[in-house]
């Protein structure tokens, strides 16, 4: 799908963040109505305080360490594979949770949270909360955050949206809610038709800096059939050369950042 995680939305209240560059917001934070190429002149071209903004919405956090997050589980085929390869590296990352999905494996939610991953919410269906109203979208993301604590056992503190697109809406349900909105920094782009490791490890590479969040998924459910396949095939290699480079991967609870 043209949008998956990676189209340019634009005008309107709304944020959007891609690594491949773009960022166009309106309404409700200091970032509003720019448009930005990540890590481009347009971030330089900000004044200090939306400089800031931006860079904490996009997960910008300690220069040695890098942010790991997972969106769009937990899924009973593919998570468990990914908690395995973390688990064997001694590393933790955050969670980023479909209310839909944990709806279907508690379980599984309390096992990441019992392996010390950090659990955030993603929503509870995998929409575009430009679909959506204000109302539905707090009903959304409340009933998502409800579920989530319940499962996890504790109160989740992160949201990410949907393909990474935030309303005004979702800010305001974000903030009532007590959740910090982020997007990230670098992906694998595994949704990517003939997506492979390699190409996944090239797409988090391009961007791989200390302080950067980096975005995979755990679960096919938005995606083709197999994409996770190639995330989880990426992910030894990425940890690989954080280790060269001398930078620790955790959560985004362990990244300075928020
Ligand atoms: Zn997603």
């Amino acid at each position: 799908m043209a949008l998956r995680d990676g189209g340019v939305r634009d005008g309107g209240n709304r944020i959007r963040l891609g690594p491949a560059g773009a960022l166009a917001a309106a309404g409700g934070i200091a970032v509003a109505g720019l448009a930005v190429a990540q890590a481009g002149p347009g971030v330089t071209g900000l004044g200090p305080v939306r400089r800031a903004a931006f860079r904490r919405l996009a997960g910008e956090g300690h220069p040695r360490h890098v942010a790991l997050t997972f969106d769009d589980g937990p899924d009973p085929a593919a998570t468990p594979r990914f908690a395995r390869v973390l688990a064997e590296r001694g590393v933790t990352a955050t969670f980023f949770l479909l209310g839909e999905m944990a709806s279907r494996a508690p379980g599984l939610v309390a096992d990441l949270a019992a392996a010390g991953h950090e659990i955030g919410v993603h929503g509870w269906e995998h929409r575009y909360l430009t679909l959506r109203g204000p109302r539905a979208t707090l009903d959304d993301i409340r009933r998502a955050t409800d579920l989530i604590e319940s499962a996890a056992g504790t109160r989740p503190r992160l949201f990410r949206p949907p393909y990474g697109v935030l309303t005004g809406g979702a800010l305001l349900a974000a903030r009532r809610l007590g959740l910090t909105p982020v997007l990230w920094g670098t992906w694998g782009r595994e949704w990517a038709p003939g997506a492979t490791p390699a190409s996944v490890y090239g797409s988090l590479t391009a961007r791989l800096h200390g302080g950067v969040t980096v975005l995979l998924h755990d679960s096919d459910c938005t995606s083709p059939p197999g994409s996770s396949r190639a995330g989880l095939g990426a992910l030894p290699l990425l940890l690989d050369e954080c280790a060269r480079r001398g930078l620790s991967v955790g959560p985004l609870g362990q990244h300075g950042w928020s």
